[in-house]
């Protein structure tokens, strides 16, 4: 059986002040939630974050992590930094992350192995462009992302330490969601790849979540998907009452 997981990702928003606020009004509203819950926040909150959650159904993630251990990488932080604070989960490969910051296959790859390596979880973000979709490149694109962000990273008991988030880029913020007959289409397709290819174990117990405008309305329609283990979820996971109907599916 693999238990859904909801996560939110803030982003690059809240305060320390706006997110410890943010947090407290969200722990009782999801307290008994059926689900695994996550938020992924900014670095600078994840220290207040962890205080705050701790003794909660709440778990802790980072929106990014480095490949190296340590040393002359500017601006970056490292899994060993996270490990200290608390932090669980981390979101790699993000499609902002692909687009903004040239993020490719291979270092999702590097950065995956790394937050194994240090006992974080990844959250594996994989999706199609608009134009790949329509074009008919959806499952090219998926397999590329896939195999490439998981190379040797059978050696880490896969099932339970990762997670991968479909979000189709065009799904993104930008309101418009994937069907939940597409969703669960593309993410059986994500299963069919990693149990052929990957890990035939890992790949049918491997959790694959749904990111892109989940919102209160729509999560219980696209949680009733057999395929669908959870949401990856940013612009409604800003508001406690939001997220936690999501959470609450
Ligand atoms: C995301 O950024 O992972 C995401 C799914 O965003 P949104 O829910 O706002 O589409």
């Amino acid at each position: 059986m693999r238990k859904p997981i909801i996560a939110g990702n803030w982003k690059m928003n809240n305060t320390i002040a706006s997110g410890s606020a943010l947090i407290k009004e969200l722990i009782p509203l999801v307290k008994d939630a059926q689900c695994e819950v996550a938020i992924c926040v900014p670095f600078t909150l994840l220290p207040a974050a962890a205080e705050l959650v701790k003794g909660t159904n709440i778990k802790l993630g980072a929106e990014n992590v480095h490949f190296a251990d340590k040393g002359a990488f500017t601006g970056e932080i490292s899994a060993e930094m996270l490990k200290e604070i608390g932090v669980e989960y981390v979101i790699i490969g993000h499609s902002e992350r692909r687009q903004y910051f040239a993020e490719t296959d291979e270092t999702v790859n590097k950065r995956a192995e790394q937050a194994l390596k240090n006992g974080l979880k990844p959250i594996i973000c994989v999706g199609e462009t608009l134009e790949e979709r329509e074009t008919g490149k959806t499952e090219e694109v998926l397999e590329r992302q896939i195999l490439g962000a998981f190379q040797n990273l059978t050696a880490f008991d896969m099932p339970a330490n990762i997670v991968v988030a479909y979000e189709p880029v065009w799904a993104i913020g930008t309101g418009r969601t994937a069907t939940k007959e597409q969703a669960n289409e593309t993410i059986a397709f994500i299963r069919k790849t990693l149990v052929e290819k990957v890990c035939a174990k890992c790949g049918a117990d491997i959790r694959i979540q749904y990111g892109g405008s989940m919102n209160a309305k729509n999560a219980s329609e696209l949680m009733s998907m057999p395929e669908i283990d959870g949401g990856l979820i940013g612009g409604a996971s800003l508001k406690a009452e939001d997220f936690s109907k999501v959470v609450n599916y």
